[in-house]
């Protein structure tokens, strides 16, 4: 695992007045995502106003969790759960979103992923030669290093490896590797 510094992800939302919007006006601006659901319509109008109701209405930096629009909590609580990543782990961590995002609650996303995450790799096939190496005995190590075993068509036996359990999605110039539990 990476344990490059990292100033974490932080996201922002566009929080607009659905009032004002549905009247044809755009009062809004951006602010940082994890303190959301603090924005008041006072702060949106600068004044006093009757208008009650905000809405996220754009929004970035939320590694593809966040479709569409949603409410200033919401942008919020999911402004918590990112602020735990790193930069490095932004992209895999939006494809297990993607495939494994619905089975848990967001509290439990960043706990999961990284239990689940096999990190990057350049194919499946390399995958499995490294998870041989790293799962076999250290007298068996040295064995890997030779006949038959350094003649192993590892993209084949990659297959069974991914049909049992281990999963890859396609990540620039390779893979990330999963396997839930
Ligand atoms: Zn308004």
């Amino acid at each position: 695992m990476s344990t490059t510094l990292s100033t974490g992800i932080q996201p922002s939302v566009w929080i607009g007045c659905l009032a004002c919007y549905n009247a044809g006006r755009l009062v809004g601006d951006w602010y940082d995502a994890d303190t959301a659901d603090l924005v008041t319509p006072e702060d949106l109008h600068g004044r006093e106003t009757n208008h009650e109701e905000l809405w996220v209405m754009d929004h970035e930096g939320f590694c593809g969790v966040l479709e569409g629009e949603c409410s200033p909590s919401e942008a919020a609580e999911l402004a918590e759960v990112l602020a735990d990543l790193s930069e490095d782990e932004a992209a895999p961590f939006s494809a297990w979103v993607e495939v494994y995002g619905e089975q848990s609650e967001r509290a439990h996303w960043v706990e999961r992923f990284r239990e689940e995450f096999r990190g990057f790799h350049k194919n499946e096939g390399h995958f499995a030669q490294e998870w041989a190496e790293d799962t076999s005995q250290p007298e068996d190590q040295a064995r890997m290093q030779v006949w038959p075993f350094n003649a192993i068509d590892w993209d084949y036996a990659a297959q069974e490896l991914f049909s049992g359990g281990f999963h890859s999605e396609d990540a620039p110039g390779g893979v990330y590797v999963f396997c839930p539990r």
